[in-house]
């Protein structure tokens, strides 16, 4: 594991943050909760395979900056559920940054899960909660099911895919916020049947930079998808058929 030292972490988190216009998101208690994470990220790594990022510096910029950057999008006091939060992204950084939201982590992956719940633990994350689930399963359940003002989602599946495991889960009038990878603009053009059907309205992709000063800016897109409609019963479908015949 790469030693850390906590005042060059520190000192790296705050210059981040703040070319990114995110200063106001930090405090001493948030960099420490920040410097925590990493420290037990890299400790735990082997065992759960959480990160092929291990550069200090490069988990600052690919993992907490670009999951803080979701903070100023999201109402006060909202409900958030992160689907796929595999080693709590977005969900760890955002729970540190916005306290005020209520986070459910879900993954389908019970090993990741137990991290994810563990670590919020021990960095006293009151408002995180991690459940073993898979999506297409929580969607069809009436306790998840449109109970959320926002899915957020990093690095799941491709957008029609991806929508059908999410929207279910958003409440008429909240959104879903999808963090992607290059081929966004492509995804979302074919997702558009699914996104409509799903109940989702007013897509939007912008892209999203950060700059950490050192190397080439972090860039990729952002889909929101606004939930006008509840989503008709029969979807989620099993994930046999939302994958083999995504919508
Ligand atoms: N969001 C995290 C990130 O940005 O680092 C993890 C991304 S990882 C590439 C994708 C995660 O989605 C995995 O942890 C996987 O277990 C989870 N996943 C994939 N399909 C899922 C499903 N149908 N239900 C729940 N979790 C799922």
């Amino acid at each position: 594991m790469p030693e850390i030292n906590e005042k060059s972490f520190n000192s790296s988190l705050t210059k981040v943050f703040a070319m990114n216009g995110m200063s106001s998101l930090l405090s001493m208690e948030r960099c420490d909760a920040f410097y925590r994470l990493t420290v037990r990220m890299l400790e735990e790594n082997e065992k759960y395979n959480l990160t092929a990022i291990v550069d200090p510096d490069k988990i600052i910029l690919n993992h907490y900056a670009d999951c803080a950057t979701l903070a100023a999008r999201l109402k006060k006091g909202a409900s958030v559920i992160d689907v796929g939060c595999g080693a709590g992204f977005p969900t760890l950084p955002l729970s540190i940054v916005r306290p005020d939201l209520k986070i459910l982590a879900v993954d389908s992956t019970a090993k990741r899960i137990n991290y994810v719940d563990e670590t919020a633990k021990l960095l006293g994350l009151e408002n995180v909660c991690a459940v073993t689930m898979r999506a297409e399963d929580g969607g069809k359940n009436p306790e998840y099911r449109e109970k959320f003002d926002y899915a957020t989602a990093r690095a799941v599946a491709e957008m029609r895919v991806l929508s059908e495991l999410a929207l279910p889960f958003v409440k008429v009038g909240g959104e879903f916020v999808a963090m992607k990878g290059k081929n966004a603009e492509f995804e979302l053009a074919s997702a558009k049947k699914a996104i409509a059907t799903l109940g989702g309205r007013d897509t939007k992709c912008e892209e999203i930079t950060l700059k950490d000063g050192i190397g080439e800016p972090l860039t990729h897109p952002l889909i929101v998808v606004k939930k006008k409609e509840k989503t008709p019963t029969s979807y989620p479908r099993p994930f046999a058929q939302i994958s083999k015949k995504p919508l």
